[in-house]
């Protein structure tokens, strides 16, 4: 590596990526090629001699970029967001530019020490109880992804569980989540051994806004004990992926205690809110939990990757993922004075995702990092305010957070389509019209490239979420998703009259 050339061809990248920002407009939201499109653009092998970067950026520019969907463009409003920031985009270069791997205290001290600095930061802007900081005997720890974090998790509540009722009896574990659970649990308990049987998806309905029910909890966990099988883990949301539905922490808490279960709070989206008191109410009743985790990298102006994730009982995580190979033996390690990060994760080799996150609570401060939060919420409200007032649409689930869920209603469609019957789901020939009219809209929309949404399915009803969040989104910009909304619907809707 020759600093001097690093330092030109990376001058030559920043400005390459100021600029896709600055004209990210232009391009469609969801990339319009088709499978295979790259190979038939690419060689079929590595070049045997250098490349100049030139070169290289005019490809990314030609053949890269089509095959984009824009994460960033401002009118990116499917999923969740993906937050970026100058901080998080800086940060992330430190974090590749240092390139150390701090799996143990002294693979890179200032790696660990700062990741245990910066993770009490953020659970006290949290206001997480002291038992999950280091300083009330919990801990934390930077991974890459939720999923890492749950698997780390339910390891640690599985060996805890087998060594008290004995490793045979694997096979009674059961492993609790609601229908509107990530699905990152159930990849979770099947890479930590869990029975396919034992993996219950509790049913959630529109009564509780699709939050998990205790009593249902209660119940199923009572049968499943009747039957002899051991509880082991329940995962509750804060934010769920399909509508945001808010899971009630303290009620489920304390079935799950009664029965001696490890509690898992993801908070992968919505948690980022939780900085603002006035959404720190989400997470009342996670002195409950057993661990609780989120991802800056949604809504935290954090670019990918960086999941937080704080355990009360660190000692737990470390004897179910510890190793001790020889060569990493070092005089730090025996004192006992030092964290290993390596102990509290699945791979030995990690990322220095600290720094990222220091550049961006130090950038913004607190403050403005709550009123990051509070404009998305802002923009949302305005977009749940457009669909309220065109009649033909309306609003499922009311928006907590920053993403508004809506569609067609069955009475607009019933009357643009007044046969077979005009009840509420119009069932016809087996297949639910409101849901096939509102799944072509979202075709409709993101064929556009105007705008990019995604869509849920839950109590049976097919629904379009717009997730406002992206970094570089305005007011502006809802008005317009919203305008790309109304002229493919006022199509849709003409072509059944
Ligand atoms: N949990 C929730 C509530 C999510 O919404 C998502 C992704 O959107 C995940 C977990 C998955 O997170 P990860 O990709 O970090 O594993």
């Amino acid at each position: 590596l020759d600093p001097e050339e690093f330092r030109r061809q990376g001058h030559m990248v920043i400005d390459f990526i100021a600029d896709y920002y600055k004209t990210i407009e232009k391009y469609p939201v969801l990339s319009q090629v088709q499978p295979g499109y790259l190979k038939k653009r690419l060689p079929n092998s590595a070049p045997y001699n250098p490349e100049p970067i030139e070169t290289i950026l005019q490809d990314v520019q030609d053949h890269i970029i089509p095959g984009l969907t824009h994460w960033q463009s401002p009118n990116h409003f499917a999923y969740f967001p993906a937050t970026i920031s100058t901080a998080g985009f800086l940060g992330e270069m430190l974090t590749t530019g240092f390139n150390v791997v701090g799996f143990n205290w002294m693979a890179s001290p200032a790696a660990t020490e700062l990741e245990t600095i910066v993770m009490n930061w953020l659970g006290d802007m949290l206001k997480l109880p002291k038992s999950f900081l280091f300083s009330g005997n919990g801990g934390s720890v930077l991974q890459g992804s939720t999923c890492e974090a749950i698997v780390c998790t339910m390891a640690a509540a599985r060996d805890k569980m087998l060594s008290q009722i004995g490793r045979e009896n694997i096979g009674k574990l059961v492993v609790y989540g609601s229908d509107q659970t990530h699905s990152t649990l159930q990849k979770a308990s099947q890479i930590v051994g869990i029975h396919p049987k034992n993996f219950r998806a509790i049913e959630t309905t529109k009564s509780t806004s699709f939050a998990l029910s205790p009593e249902v909890l209660k119940s199923t966990v009572c049968s499943d004990i009747e039957a002899g099988l051991v509880p082991l883990f329940l995962c509750a949301t804060i934010g769920t992926t399909a509508v945001t539905a808010v899971d009630p922490l303290g009620p489920l808490c304390d079935v799950a205690k009664e029965h001696g279960m490890w509690v898992h709070v993801d908070a992968a989206y919505a948690g980022s809110a939780c900085i603002c008191p006035e959404f720190r109410p989400f997470i009342d009743g996670v002195e409950g939990a057993d661990s609780f985790s989120l991802n800056p990298h949604k809504w935290l102006f954090a670019n990918l990757d960086c999941c937080c994730l704080w355990v009360k009982n660190p000692s737990a995580l470390v004897s179910s993922l510890s190793t001790n190979p020889e060569y990493l033996r070092n005089k730090a390690t025996d004192s006992k004075q030092v964290v290993d990060y390596k102990d509290w994760q699945i791979a030995l080799s990690r990322r220095f995702r600290a720094i990222k996150l220091w550049l961006v609570l130090r950038s913004y401060g607190v403050n403005n990092l709550r009123n990051f939060i509070r404009s998305d919420v802002k923009l949302a409200k305005l977009f749940e305010g457009l669909v309220g007032m065109d009649k033909r649409f309306e609003v499922v689930a009311p928006g907590k957070f920053s993403l508004v869920c809506f569609r067609v209603s069955p009475s607009t469609i019933s009357k643009a389509n007044p046969s077979p019957s005009d009840h509420d789901e119009l069932l016809n020939g087996g297949k639910c019209v409101v849901n096939e009219v509102n799944c072509k809209l979202l075709e409709a929309i993101n064929g556009s490239g105007r705008v990019h949404m995604s869509h849920a399915v839950v109590g049976g009803m097919y629904v379009l979420r717009c997730a406002i969040g992206a970094s570089l989104t305005e007011e502006k910009h809802i008005a317009m998703a919203w305008k790309v909304v109304q002229e493919h619907a006022d199509a849709i809707l003409a072509t059944m009259d």
